[in-house]
């Protein structure tokens, strides 16, 4: 099935003037007569705006302008922090249906999933307003007498948040709520493909400064691509650098910023798997594959790329999936009933296209899918039908990230055997199993289990919770944000002694003279 028809490039550019007008953009930023950053939307690949980024700070002065702003924020009571962020959320709601057009516009989610971005964006600002009053620290026995020893956090200095197109404005969100709770100002480097949705962003997050008499430029947007990046990233004056991309683009980062001992958090990519077991629930397993497989266009980084399935129920699990790809509707993702948009330019299309054709070669059958569509309603775009591949092996093009709408089946026939499997790829993002054995699902989860940040049982590895820590280990960079004590990472630890007791004491009964 597919929507028949694209809305035209020039309505899709009046939806995104009318949404920044609303979220209060600042006309002149988009008054660009002598060119300027043109911004496409992968709905059609037409230019739906351009932005003069002449007019937004360059690296160096936005990191100048937030150690300045440091130097207040930090000094704010924590609590007083929260009623920014606090105040942010409440915006977010008011301009949800705003924003959510405009990551539909720039990353081509359909709106049911743009606006999940937008509600996690607000349930991360009620997070940190909670832990706006909770950065607790805590009081350790001291071994010598007349001494307190204790651990307290304080802000850490200016972040630079670095966000992939795919999460334009969730990701910076979960940096920016916890940074701006812990003390510290953000400098954002939003993907070049989504300026819009950080433009938008960062002018709600400016009238909520307004609203609760917070310091101005809290948070910058510089714009650009891979240059400007690395201006933040080796900015001395920056202790750490958030960044969410692939894992090539970490594998950049991270040295640049360990040579100058600053700190990173990594989000990079995953090659994520689910094992479905004899036991499982085949109906619950086939729907979250398919979401998890084929939401988003395949295009999450933690979007099921690998399906680990038993032998006995693969040809169940195979039919029953090929079934439901064939029934998503493709299209204009503001077509009602969409359930696949496009992908995000044609590079993506063609690693697809790639990454099949290297399947087949290694003796992977094509089961359905991948072919191109809506070629004559929109020669620009790039909407692709969910390809389903069956292997007899996890060769090299299954190891990799392939970040399209691509799910490979392999065949167990035991636990230990799919374990193995599961985990013999560099990434480690999310994972899942399909069980009604809980023993198995409790091997799963267990220290010889799945080797990812984040193991589900009876859920797909896509749609996690803001109230856990988002995260990957290996190739995905081992970073850790949102829920749980995420925020520590925003924060520096504070070990003191206090001696009260009036004479000199040294730990560990050592004696010094006197
Ligand atoms: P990308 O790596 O092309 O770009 C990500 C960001 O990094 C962009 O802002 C880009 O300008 C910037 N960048 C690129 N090179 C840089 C450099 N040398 N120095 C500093 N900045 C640099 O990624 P993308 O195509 O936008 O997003 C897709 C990728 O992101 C996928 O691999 C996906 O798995 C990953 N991703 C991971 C997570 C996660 O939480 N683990 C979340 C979203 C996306």
């Amino acid at each position: 099935m597919s929507s028949p028809t694209i809305t035209t490039t020039d309505d899709l550019a009046a939806r995104a003037a009318a949404a920044l007008d609303a979220c209060g953009v600042d006309a002149a930023l988009r008054t660009t007569p002598g060119g300027g950053h043109a911004v496409r939307t992968p709905i059609t690949g037409g230019a739906i705006a351009t932005v003069d980024a002449t007019r937004l700070p360059a690296p160096g002065p936005a990191v100048t302008h937030a150690a300045e702003v440091f130097a207040t924020w930090r000094a704010t009571p924590a609590p007083v922090r929260g009623r920014l962020v606090k105040r942010l959320g409440e915006l977010l709601n008011t301009h949800r249906a705003d924003l959510g057009a405009l990551v539909t516009l720039e990353a081509g989610k359909i709106p049911s999933e743009s606006d999940g971005e937008v509600q996690e964006m607000i349930d991360v600002c009620d997070l940190a307003v909670g832990l706006s009053r909770q950065l607790h620290g805590r009081t350790m026995a001291s071994e010598r007498p007349g001494h307190r020893l204790s651990e307290t956090w304080q802000p850490l200095g200016p972040v630079a948040v670095i966000t992939a197109f795919n999460f334009p404005v969730a990701v910076w969100a979960w940096n920016t709520a916890l940074a701006l709770v812990c003390g510290d100002p953000v400098v954002w480097k939003p993907s070049e493909r989504t300026p819009l949705t950080a433009l938008a962003s960062c002018a709600l997050l400016a009238r909520a400064a307004d609203d609760v008499g917070a310091p101005a430029g809290l948070v910058q947007v510089v714009l650009g691509g891979a240059e400007t990046g690395r201006a933040l990233v080796d900015d001395v004056r920056i202790p750490l650098v958030s960044a969410t991309g692939s894992t090539a683009m970490g594998r950049l980062v991270a040295p640049r910023v360990a040579a100058r001992f600053g700190r990173t958090i990594l989000e990079l990519g995953g090659n994520n798997a689910a094992v479905v077991t004899p036991s499982a629930d085949l109906d619950l397993a086939v729907e979250a594959a398919t979401f998890a497989a084929a939401g988003t266009a395949g295009q999450r980084c933690t979007t099921l790329r690998r399906l680990i399935v038993h032998e006995d129920v693969a040809d169940a699990v195979v039919d029953g999936i090929a079934a439901r790809f064939a029934q998503l509707p493709i299209g204009d993702p503001f077509a009602q009933g969409t359930l696949v948009g496009p992908l995000i330019d044609g590079t993506s299309e063609e690693r697809v296209h790639d990454a099949i054709a290297r399947s087949l070669a290694d003796g992977g059958t094509l089961v359905s899918g991948g072919t191109r569509r809506l070629q004559d309603a929109a020669p620009d775009a790039h909407y692709l039908e969910p390809a389903l591949v069956t292997m007899p092996a996890q060769t090299a093009v299954v190891r990799e990230e392939t970040f399209g709408p691509l799910l490979t089946v392999l065949r167990y026939r035991d636990l230990d055997e799919a374990i193995a499997l599961h985990n013999d790829v560099p990434q480690g993002l999310s994972s899942g199993i399909f069980t009604r054995d809980q023993a198995e699902a409790e091997r799963f989860l267990s220290a010889e289990g799945a080797d990812c940040g984040i193991v589900n049982v009876n859920a797909g590895t896509s749609g996690a919770e803001i109230g856990g820590a988002f995260g990957g280990e290996k190739e995905t960079g081992g970073g850790r944000e949102c829920g749980s004590d995420a925020w520590k990472g925003y924060m520096r630890r504070m070990t003191s002694t206090v001696n009260y007791s009036g004479r000199v004491a040294l730990a560990q009964d050592v004696e010094f003279g006197g």
